[in-house]
């Protein structure tokens, strides 16, 4: 099984059991149907997780290794936990 790391918790689970999330243009986005190309960041799909992430704003970029325009927390959730 191909498992990741949570960018948040650094829990390593199931990449299917995390949300991917990716750079467009600059801007982070909720990469729901995996096709987005390049690379990934994967978040549970937890609101504690988000919240911290949120917390330490960088670990985004650090991921991705680039800079990138992170949505409202709100939005992101919302996206992640619909
Ligand atoms: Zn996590």
């Amino acid at each position: 099984m191909p498992e990741r790391t949570c960018i948040s918790c650094r829990a390593v689970r199931d990449k299917h059991n995390l949300a991917r999330l990716s750079a467009v243009d600059g801007a982070l986005k909720l990469d729901d149907k995996r096709r987005l190309p390049g690379r990934g960041a994967y978040i549970c799909r937890d609101p504690g997780c988000i919240k911290a992430a949120y917390k330490r704003r960088e670990c985004f970029g650090k991921a991705l290794k680039r800079v990138v325009t992170l949505p409202e927390e709100s939005e992101l959730r919302g996206l992640i936990l619909k």
